[in-house]
């Protein structure tokens, strides 16, 4: 299947001169999410999985199903102030100004093999606070996996060792 006939690309959003890859019509098509999915599963099976760990919102979309595809429990990493629980904080630099992303300090017990999953790889900045925050609790990344990749951007070299696989790839 070709998922790129799926995904719309957006001129100008969210500023001018970006062209946004839209999933939402991917993911509104029933046969052609699922097989999205397993294409992932597929390409992960042979890590031990002990969980998924995806940052919001679209990272949901995508580890969620993939959690449930291979029986694995589901780890939300959130925007900071969004979580009930305890956590721990990591804050990435955006084009203007920064952010910060937090996790259950109880989410991941040390050891425990975890397989990072978004919609999209651009800078890199989102996975590798992603990464960073897993470590922290001793959890081990075995790997990321995404829809889309923009190749141009090279997220892939940022992610400390870690090498990301990708549906597609722009
Ligand atoms: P990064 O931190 O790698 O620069 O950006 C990746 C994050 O930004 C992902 O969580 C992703 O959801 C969002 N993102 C950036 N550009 C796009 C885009 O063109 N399409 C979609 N769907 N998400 C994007």
């Amino acid at each position: 299947m070709n998922f790129k006939d799926y995904i719309r690309v957006i001129p100008d959003y969210p500023n001018p001169g970006i062209r946004f890859k839209d999933i939402t019509t991917l993911i509104n098509n029933g046969p052609v999410y699922a097989a999205a999915i397993d294409a992932l599963k597929q390409a992960v099976a042979d890590k031990q999985i002990d969980l998924i760990a995806g940052p919001e919102a679209r990272g949901f979309i995508v580890g969620a199903p993939l959690a449930v595809a291979l029986g694995v429990g589901f780890v939300p990493i959130r925007k900071s102030g969004k979580l009930p629980g305890e956590v721990v904080e990591a804050s990435y630099d955006l084009e203007y100004g920064s952010d910060k992303l937090a996790i259950h300090k109880d989410a991941i017990k040390p050891g425990q093999r975890i397989l990072i999953a978004d919609d999209l790889l651009a800078t890199g900045g989102t996975i590798a606070t992603t990464i960073n925050l897993i470590r922290q609790l001793g959890g081990e990344v075995v790997g990321a996996a995404f829809l889309i990749e923009l190749g141009y951007l090279d997220g892939r070299t940022k992610l400390d060792g870690i090498v990301p696989f990708s549906l597609v790839t722009y």
